[in-house]
Formats: C-alpha cells, structure tokens, sequence
C-alpha cells in the first residue's frame, strides 16, 4: 500500500485541489492558467567533490510559483525522492500558505536530489555551497527567500547565507531564514511550525468540543516539526501514544515521553526500539486509536487506502501535502476535522517572516514577542478559514484555498498584466 502512495504526484494533487477552490470562486480561466502553473523552473545540474576524490554531478531545482504578493519564499529539502513535480507542488502550496496567514510574500520551493544520511559534512557543505551559487541567479533578501525543510537546518541555511554573502562582497543576512541566531536567526523559528500546530489545534478542539488535557496524540515523523510538536503538545498535557520515523512507529497506549525519545533518536538513529514501547510500521501510527493525529513527514500519506482507518477527530497536518484529495473526501464524510497543510504549518513561514523583517531593519525581538504577534495570525488564519467553511459547509482544506487564492488572484488582477 505504501508503494502505491509513493506514485502519487505531488503536482497533479495540488493542480487538483486547486481546481476545485477555483471552480467555487468561479474564477476566469484566463486566471486559472497564470495560478495553476509556475512562474520561473529552474534546474540545475552541477558537479561536487567527493571525500574520495571522486566527483559527482547532482541535480536541483527552485521553483517559484507566484510572486505578485512578495518576494518568493520557500524551503530546500535534500531527499533521493525530489522530483520537479515535488518542488513545483511545495512551491504552489507557499503561495497559498502565505496568502493564507496574510504574510507579503509569494510561493517557492527548492530541492536537490542526493542521499544526506550517506554524506560526510564536508560533501554536504560542498553541496550546499555550489547548490546556492547555482541558484543565486535568482534568490537574496528582495527576489527570493528560501529556509529549512526536509533534511536541511540552520547550518544549511548559514552555508547558503555565506556563500550569497561572498559573491556580493558584504553579509546578507535577509537571503534565508531558519539561520543560526549567530548571523541574524530569530528567536522562536526553530520551534514556529509546531507552535503554530499547537495554537490551530486549540482553536480546531475548543470548535470540536475536546479537552487537549489528556487527548491521545500520534505523531508520522520526528523531525523538526513533527519532534518539537511531540514536545509541546506534551506539555499542554497531550498524551503523545505513537512516533515514527523513516524507520518505522513505536507505540505505548499510556503515554511516550518526547524529550526521551529524541534522546534515543539521536544516540541510534531511530525512535525504533525505545524501550517500553510496541514496534508498529510507519502506517500503523497513522491508524492508532488517537484523538490527534498530526502527519510531520512527508507528502500523499493518508490516502484512499487508509483514509477510513484513521481513527483520529483531528487531522493536524504539519507536513505538507500528507492527505490526497481522495482522503480529504473520506475525512470529511466521517466527519474528521482536518486543519490543512497551508493553514496547520504557517507558523514556520510566519516566523520566518519575522526573521527577514528583523534582518532587514537589523532589530531583533524577543521570543515572547514573537510568539505573541505568531498566535494572533495563526488564530486570525483559523477563524478566517473556519468562517468560510461554515459558509459554504466545506471542509477547512477548501476554505482554505478559496481565501488564499482569492487573495493571490485579487492581487494578480490589480497589479494588471505586464506589458
Ligand atoms: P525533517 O527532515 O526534520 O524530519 C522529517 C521526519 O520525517 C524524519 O523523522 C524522517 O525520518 C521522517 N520521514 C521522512 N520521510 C518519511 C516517510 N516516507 N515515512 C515516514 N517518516 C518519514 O523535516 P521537517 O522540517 O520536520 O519537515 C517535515 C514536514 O513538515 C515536511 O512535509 C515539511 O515540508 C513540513 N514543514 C516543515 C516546516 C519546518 O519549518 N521545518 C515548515 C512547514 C512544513
């Protein structure tokens, strides 16, 4: 079953949901042809060293998708399993994510197709640096903005901001986000997409009627979004019951302990053989009997497949793009509320938007201001989206897209087309 998730195509899924938000605004289709397509496609096929003398040619793309609201923003995620079609679906999704919570930018996305976990650090740096030369065409602090997503981090980010800084001959700070807060990082981005999970999931239980004291709360990959939801929804007093990683789930219907469990990660690699815990596959934790379920890893994962097992009242999705249209249906039917992608896990992109307006004024912020100023656009951005849905009485996925595409394309229509 998993394979037949893995042939799914991010692009056709996002061209897919987009068509249906644009058949309810009933726009012109001479609109839907500039939204439902890219703006700028770029590949990049370019040679690194290896530690062993030996040299390869990777390839990488950025995409940027639409930036009549702002300079383009967007992550780099390193996999095997990047595609064009991969970037180009996260690149679609930003635009309306920032449309969503209201931010000025528009959508971007970038990845390069490589193997981290089979790299040494140098490769990686090497990597990092000759992606970011190759890309520079089109990125810095006005065009393009991009951040961390799957596989890379600060570290990443701060190779990126060096190499920017080298080829214009000062340091530019505002080129990315998610950097160390040595060079220009902000407080609160590392933990801004699970905050901002946290903070529409409160405003999704306090509409369903659920006590988040005591919810059961299982968690599909333990990496920056989906650990750091593990740690907060445990201190609201969430019991986290199931995690996963690539490797596979673990499961303990009393409760896991979060910080224990990265700990765990970090010394073996996996949260796989936790003690006290029940091996269960990474489906499996998507199926538990859970109040919570919040998909942190990857694209097309609850499908038409699984979709009636899912035994969760609240779908939060940190990961992008974890549900196909199919599932979205199904969920709907049983009546699953799921708070989706572009709506759940703007609290990264918000944040990020902090940082480049921090990096731009060279004024920084505190964390509780930071936090502040997050929950009140991510609980404007839940009342927004739910009010549209009460609305139309559709799910929180196409209310979603309706308000950010509307805006987008309002945006698109004032600004008139060039020339
Ligand atoms: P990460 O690399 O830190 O962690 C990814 C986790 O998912 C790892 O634990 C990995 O083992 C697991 N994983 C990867 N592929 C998997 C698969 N096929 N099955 C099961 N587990 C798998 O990445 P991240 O930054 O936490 O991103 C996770 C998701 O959240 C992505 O969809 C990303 O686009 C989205 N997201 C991240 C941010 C952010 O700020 N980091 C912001 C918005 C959205």
């Amino acid at each position: 079953m998993y394979d037949e998730v893995k042939v799914l195509n991010p692009y056709h899924m996002a061209v897919q949901q987009f068509e249906s938000a644009a058949e309810h605004l009933k726009l012109s289709e001479d609109m839907r042809e500039i939204l439902r397509q890219p703006k700028r496609e770029l590949t990049v096929n370019f040679p690194v060293r290896l530690d062993n003398g030996r040299i390869k040619t990777f390839t990488g793309y950025r995409v940027h998708h639409n930036v009549n609201r702002g300079p383009a923003k967007g992550g780099i995620r390193y996999s095997p399993e990047v595609t064009l079609d991969e970037v180009k679906a996260l690149s679609m999704w930003m635009t309306w994510k920032c449309a969503v919570v209201g931010i000025p930018f528009g959508g971007a996305k970038g990845g390069v197709i490589c193997d981290p976990k089979s790299m040494s650090p140098a490769e990686l740096e090497r990597l990092t640096r000759r992606y970011a030369t190759e890309i520079s065409i089109i990125i810095g602090p006005h065009s393009d903005i991009p951040a961390p997503d799957v596989n890379t981090n600060s570290q990443v980010m701060a190779w990126i901001m060096d190499t920017y800084s080298m080829h214009e001959g000062y340091s530019v700070s505002a080129v990315v986000t998610g950097k160390p807060l040595s060079i220009g990082g902000s407080e609160g981005r590392n933990d801004a997409t699970a905050t901002g999970v946290l903070f529409v999931t409160r405003q999704a239980a306090k509409h369903t009627g659920m006590r988040l004291q005591g919810a059961r709360v299982s968690i599909q990959g333990y990496g920056n979004a989906g650990s750091i939801a593990a740690r907060l929804f445990h201190a609201e007093g969430c019991k986290i019951v199931a995690v996963s990683d690539t490797r596979g789930g673990i499961y303990n219907e009393s409760g896991l302990d979060p910080a224990a469990v990265l700990r765990f990660k970090q010394e073996r690699g996996s949260v796989v053989g936790f003690p006290g815990s029940q091996a269960v596959s990474v489906q499996d934790v998507l199926e538990v009997p859970c109040d919570i379920l919040i998909p942190a890893a990857t694209e097309g994962v609850i499908t038409r497949a699984n979709a009636d097992r899912v035994q969760a009242r609240i779908v939060a999705e940190a990961a992008n793009g974890p549900t196909t249209p199919e599932a979205d249906a199904i969920l709907f039917k049983k009546g699953t509320l799921v708070i989706p992608d572009i709506l759940a896990n703007a609290g990264g992109v918000t944040v990020s938007y902090f940082e480049w307006v921090q990096d731009l004024q060279s004024f920084f912020w505190n964390v509780d201001e930071i936090t502040r100023k997050l929950e009140v656009i991510m609980n404007r951005a839940y009342a927004s989206v739910a009010e549209k849905a009460e609305q139309y009485s559709c799910d929180l996925r196409l209310a979603a897209n309706m308000l950010a595409i509307s805006r987008v394309a309002e945006a698109t229509q004032i600004r008139g087309i060039y020339p």
